[in-house]
């Protein structure tokens, strides 16, 4: 074989072969490269193992020993319990793992295990191990893992390669891998920001003499993979900049004051706020790139409105996409609204129209005679053109890829770009998710509105809320009742939306009962949205596809089935579908596991403290998933451990920017062509706007 590089297939490496390279591609590992960044997931410190004589009932403690003995226990109700007895020299510990028959079918007699977990009191002392490792085949097979160090990592592995057998693997191959990277900061950075050398900081990771030095290696790679992104987002930003002065828009406030003058109720500050930072934008020479952020009800609409106005008032058009159907003809219908004592109509094009009326809308853009536009993804196509696009709005930002974001935008002369998102995110993650982006935002309900009550109730309690919710419905008001699935064979555990339609259709025939779900056509859909919306329909049974946008001020009651199911944040969403009108308003958990995490959320209204909780729950891979930031993969970084490092990676990538804002000195390539090669799309994310 000849040499190795960091790009060499894996199944040359020695070791490896073309069977284990096929398992290996399962765990994402193609290359040597790919090997070296095969990441522990977690570590046993066996620096702490204590002589089996010497473990205490309700302790927590590791152990290594021998098996003696072993076999699988049934007890009196069917549960079948493996147990094994390990020995040392200072003695013997029983250990059980109930449940777990088949490890009979792999833990031997005269094996050596590292076991860890508490330890409790059943006829002697007894371990319920939470992990368990086979450190030795056989009494005589040499001093085994345990020669390696007395951190032992433990690796993401694959059905037909242990963790034990990938450790075998980067041990074998790790030095001559981290011969073959290198430190790509530059060394002043590295000494001014205190941080250890990458080779360091993957030998300490693979190697580590302590958790804490492992941890400290990860923190390294962590932190590049965060410089990375910032780097990527603040390069893109500068060229986009430089390639592309955007429109300068000349305050003249003729349609705005107008608009203001005929809003039927005041602005909130922050609107105001909002407003005065989106026409400063607007009238200054560079691109406006602005996300407005606001939770639901905060009114972001009219605030749009302005914008939009501002570019029809300097004569150009203004477009504003949304992700369904329904949301774009609300936002129609409110458009309309407050359009109405300006005399301006605004246009709609939706996906759904007859091709006739589609082709008036088209012809209207391309002649400019239609000023304002709102659709759907109709308005991506080919077909669509413009006469002037100055300004796009998109609503639910996140629920568009950035391509059809950037689709949109294609159809003007570099347009201002406004973003609409309902999902309040915090601040340190905002700044990294959306380092491209200038944010407003509105904190601020408009007053008037009635008041949300939140409670999580148990099922002892089913009957009264849903009498509860009956007679909401016969006073006068509207119910969502949301459901975790749609048909009860997805989960014979969980109530189904249909079911619960069945149900409250036969036991309310007194009320009109709808349903919802994401499986039924669109267009029924929509209808069923609509008596809803009209209060033809007082009860509304449905799954989360209700959980965006939806507006119906008569709606006082929230019902969720198996709050559990669902995250803090999307539950933060689905109240926010009542409390839009001045009547007081109630959304009710009903659990059967009323828990500490659902009691927080019914405590708190302020959606940037539960997205912060939210946040807690989920890693942020998720959040800075595919969708949502330009393809960006976080795999290293774990929040919110690692928050400060956002900190850190932002104050690494100004230093590095300041000097080099394109990353263009020969100094600075390796640090480019790695941050491009790990998030390829950050370019695109920029050219939309
Ligand atoms: P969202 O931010 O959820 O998109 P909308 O823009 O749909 O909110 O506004 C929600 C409702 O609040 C709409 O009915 C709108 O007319 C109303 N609204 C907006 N601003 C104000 C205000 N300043 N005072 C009173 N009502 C307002
Ligand atoms: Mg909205």
């Amino acid at each position: 074989m000849a040499t190795v590089g960091l790009d060499t297939p894996v199944k040359f490496l020695k070791g490896i072969g073309e069977y284990r390279s096929d398992l290996l591609a399962k765990l994402n590992v193609r290359t040597a490269h790919d090997l070296l960044w095969h990441l522990p997931h977690r570590y046993i410190d066996a620096s702490t193992v204590v002589p089996l004589a010497d473990v205490k009932v309700g302790q927590e403690v590791a152990c290594v020993g021998r098996v003696a003995a072993k076999g699988v226990v049934p007890t009196k109700r069917g549960l079948k319990i493996f147990h094994a007895v390990l020995r040392d020299a200072s003695g013997a510990l029983e250990c059980v793992w109930p449940g777990q028959a088949f490890l009979d079918r792999s833990i031997e007699v005269g094996q050596t295990l590292l076991v860890a977990g508490p330890v409790r009191f059943y006829h002697g002392r007894q371990m319920a191990p939470r992990e368990f490792l086979v450190l030795r085949e056989t009494a005589d097979d040499g001093p085994g893992e345990w020669a390696t160090g007395t951190v032992l990592p433990v690796y993401p592995a694959t059905e037909g390669l242990s963790h034990k057998v990938i450790r075998g693997l980067v041990d074998r191959h790790l030095d001559q891998l981290i011969a073959l990277s290198h430190e790509i900061l530059p060394a002043g950075l590295l000494r001014r920001f205190d941080l250890p050398t990458l080779p360091e900081a993957l030998r300490a990771v693979h190697r580590p003499p302590t958790i804490a030095e492992a941890e400290q290696g990860r923190r390294r790679l962590a932190l590049d993979e965060l410089l990375d992104l910032q780097l990527m987002l603040g390069r893109a930003r500068h060229l986009a900049k430089r390639s592309r002065a955007g429109l300068q828009f000349e305050n003249k406030r003729e349609l705005t004051t107008q608009l203001r003058e005929a809003l039927p109720w005041p602005l909130t500050a922050d609107q105001r706020q909002a407003i005065r930072e989106i026409a400063a934008d607007m009238t200054s020479p560079e691109r406006m790139h602005r996300l407005l952020m606001g939770d639901v009800g905060t009114g972001k609409t009219v605030v749009a409105l302005f914008a939009m106005l501002l570019a029809v008032e300097n004569d150009y058009q203004a477009a504003l996409m949304a992700p369904t159907e329904l949301l774009a003809e609300q936002h129609f219908a409110s458009l309309s609204a407050l359009l109405g004592p300006l005399a301006i109509q605004p246009g709609l094009l939706l996906g759904r129209l007859k091709d006739g009326e589609k082709a008036v809308v088209r012809g209207q853009l391309a002649s400019g005679s239609m000023r304002i536009v709102v659709g759907t993804h109709a308005l991506l196509q080919d077909r669509v053109g413009f006469h002037r696009l100055g300004l796009v709005i998109i609503d639910e930002q996140h629920r568009f890829g950035v391509e059809q974001r950037a689709a949109l935008m294609g159809k003007g002369e570099a347009p201002d770009a406004l973003l609409l998102t309902a999902t309040p995110i915090p601040r340190s993650l905002a700044l990294t998710r959306y380092g491209d982006l200038d944010m407003s935002v509105l904190r601020q309900r408009p007053p008037g509105r009635g008041t949300i009550t939140s409670s999580v109730r148990s099922e002892t309690h089913r009957e009264r809320v849903t009498q509860f919710v009956h007679d909401e419905c016969k006073a006068g008001g509207q119910a969502y009742i949301v459901l975790p699935v749609i048909e009860e064979t997805e989960r014979a555990d969980l109530l189904a939306a249909t079911t619960m339609f069945e149900t409250l259709r036969t036991l309310w025939p007194d009320l009109a009962v709808g349903l919802v779900h994401g499986r039924l056509k669109p267009d029924e859909r929509d209808r069923v949205m609509r008596e809803f919306r009209k209060g033809a329909v007082q009860v509304l049974v449905a799954t989360t596809v209700i959980e965006v946008g939806i507006d119906v001020p008569n709606a006082t009651v929230m019902l969720i089935e198996h709050p559990e199911r669902f995250g803090l944040a999307q539950l933060h969403q689905l109240r926010g579908r009542v409390g839009r009108g001045a009547s007081e308003s109630h959304c009710i958990l009903l659990t059967a596991k009323p828990s500490r995490r659902l009691k927080i959320f019914a405590a708190t209204q302020d959606g940037f403290k539960i997205a912060e909780l939210d946040l807690e729950e989920r890693r942020q891979g998720d959040l800075l998933g595919q969708r949502q930031s330009g393809d960006a993969e976080i795999r290293v970084a774990r929040f919110p451990d690692d928050t400060d490092l956002l900190g850190q990676a932002r104050d690494l990538a100004h230093t590095i920017l300041d000097e080099d804002p394109g990353l263009e000195q020969p100094r600075h390539r390796a640090l480019r062509e790695r941050a491009l090669a790990r998030y390829p799309k950050a370019e695109v994310l920029f050219r939309v706007g």
